[in-house]
């Protein structure tokens, strides 16, 4: 019987590596690829002790899988980033995200033409309130590690499309009450269906490219 095997993948590290870099969790490719090394070795090891699949990204949302070395100087570069100290770059998809549904919301509560009860894209104080809290959300999700953000955007953008599409079924085109709950009308429910499929699958993108890079070990 052959033993337990991990195999590190050149191509798909390489990828990692400067997607770490990217995300400036390391300061030259050099050191990214020892990061991605040492990263998919904790992930692969964490499947041999029977972690499945979500279990595994969990930990490693958390940042479980970031070490401490030994030498003081790179323990002053390594640490502070290990315990979510030291500034992260905002995720600029889920920012850009926040943003819009930020200024969307504001918008609703001021007089113009394109937002509010009356406007082109009908939107009551209820929907206001829902593209505040869902733009502050974005933002607050564009500091977290990228996985989690990705989950957020998706989890955000899944929301819309489904109000946009209950929108589209339920509410007449000329204007009513969602659900008896938020003022809508055909042209804001299509606003926020194609805003949530746009941040829906503007995180997929993000999300492949993760995948791509955790080879699995299935053929060891
Ligand atoms: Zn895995």
């Amino acid at each position: 019987m052959l033993p337990d095997t991990i195999t590190l993948y050149r191509l798909p590290l390489l990828n990692e590596a400067q997607l770490l870099l990217e995300e400036h969790r390391a300061d030259s490719f050099t050191e990214a690829v020892c990061l991605a090394v040492r990263e998919t070795i904790w992930h692969e090891v964490g499947h041999y002790f029977g972690l499945p699949e979500e279990a595994v990204h969990a930990r490693e949302a958390i940042g479980t899988n970031h070490f401490e070395e030994e030498s003081p100087s790179s323990r002053a570069r390594v640490v502070p980033e290990a315990r979510g100290r030291a500034p992260r770059q905002p995720h600029p998809v889920a920012l850009g995200f926040g943003v819009i549904f930020i200024l969307l919301g504001m918008a609703g509560f001021t007089s113009n033409p394109l937002i509010g009860h009356n406007a082109l894209f009908a939107a009551g104080t209820a929907y206001d309130l829902l593209h505040l809290c869902a733009g502050f959300a974005l933002v607050l999700a564009a500091y977290t590690r990228p996985r989690v953000s990705d989950a957020w955007q998706k989890l955000i953008g899944a929301f819309f499309i489904l109000v946009g599409v209950i929108g589209l079924l339920t509410v007449s085109a000329a204007g009513g009450l969602l659900m008896g709950l938020a003022y809508a009308n055909g042209a804001s429910d299509w606003l926020n269906l194609i805003l949530g499929a746009l941040a829906f699958f503007g995180s997929a993108i993000e999300v492949d490219r993760q995948k791509n890079v955790l080879t699995e070990g299935e053929d060891a």
